[in-house]
């Protein structure tokens, strides 16, 4: 794969981002390559990134934009639960891809400026030769069941009204149940068993991707680490609080079990 920064013919799939926004048609259908010419002349901060292996064309604004008429930005997240999956992961890559340049500039081994690739999707140093691809985290996200209930938790830095699946980043060394185990030990204190994989999700808020399990409780009295969570608790699934809307992997753990 690799790597441009101009246009140079039409292709099949197209993305226009800036942050955690996208730009969507106004008439539902979606973006050719033209729309992408027309939004980014109006931005002359604008950059292109044209990935022929994946046919993905992906224009990125500047933090102020203004857009033409039938033109709408809207949450990349809203985006992931409207569109079917091949649109979904197009846009997952588009936007994993310009958080990596805009953090990659620079070779981390020696400091000096990196260029793209020739024939990767990847930045070269042209001093020590260094490759750096596009970064990925892993996050581990479980839903935790006790019976017919899950465990959920409020956590500090994300939105208050909303409980979600436990989650966190995967350390350096560990397995994913390791990480699991660990998270779910530090956070509320209790150990879980059955440990089922139940799928993965491109979350490019930048880089992570979040694997999900089911597990079941096994023992332990939910003690909360203040630093992370607000509180934590058993609900019923059949009666939820305000949790993770649909296009997230959070909402769809917590689904797969009513
Ligand atoms: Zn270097």
């Amino acid at each position: 794969m690799s790597i441009k920064t101009t246009i140079t013919h039409p292709f099949t799939y197209n993305v226009v981002l800036s942050g955690k926004m996208a730009v969507v048609r106004q008439d539902g259908k979606a973006l050719t390559t033209d729309d992408v010419e027309l939004i980014r002349k109006q931005d002359p901060m604008a950059e292109i990134i044209a990935e022929e292996d994946n046919d993905l064309c992906v224009g990125i604004l500047g933090k102020e934009y203004h857009l033409p008429e039938g033109y709408e930005a809207i949450e990349i997240r809203r985006f992931f639960a409207t569109h079917e999956e091949t649109e979904v992961r197009m846009m997952a890559r588009a936007k994993a891809l310009s958080s990596w340049r805009s953090s990659m500039r620079y070779c981390p081994k020696c400091g000096s400026t990196l260029h793209d690739h020739p024939t990767l999707s990847a930045s070269e140093c042209k001093e020590c030769g260094a490759l750096h691809f596009p970064k990925i985290e892993p996050c581990v996200i479980v839903a935790v069941r006790r019976g017919e209930e899950i465990l959920l938790a409020r956590h500090v830095e994300r939105n208050q009204d909303i409980y979600a699946c436990i989650a966190g980043f995967v350390e350096a060394g560990e397995t994913l149940e390791h990480a699991l185990r660990r998270e779910i030990r530090e956070e509320v204190g209790i150990e879980v068993k059955n440990i089922r994989y139940f799928g993965s999700q491109s979350w490019p808020f930048p880089y992570q991707l979040m694997v999900g399990f089911t597990a079941e409780y096994e023992s332990g009295e939910i003690k909360i680490q203040q630093e992370e969570l607000t509180d934590a608790r058993w609900f019923s699934i059949h009666d939820l609080p305000n949790h993770p809307r649909p296009g997230s992997i959070s909402h769809e753990l917590i689904h797969a079990m009513d």
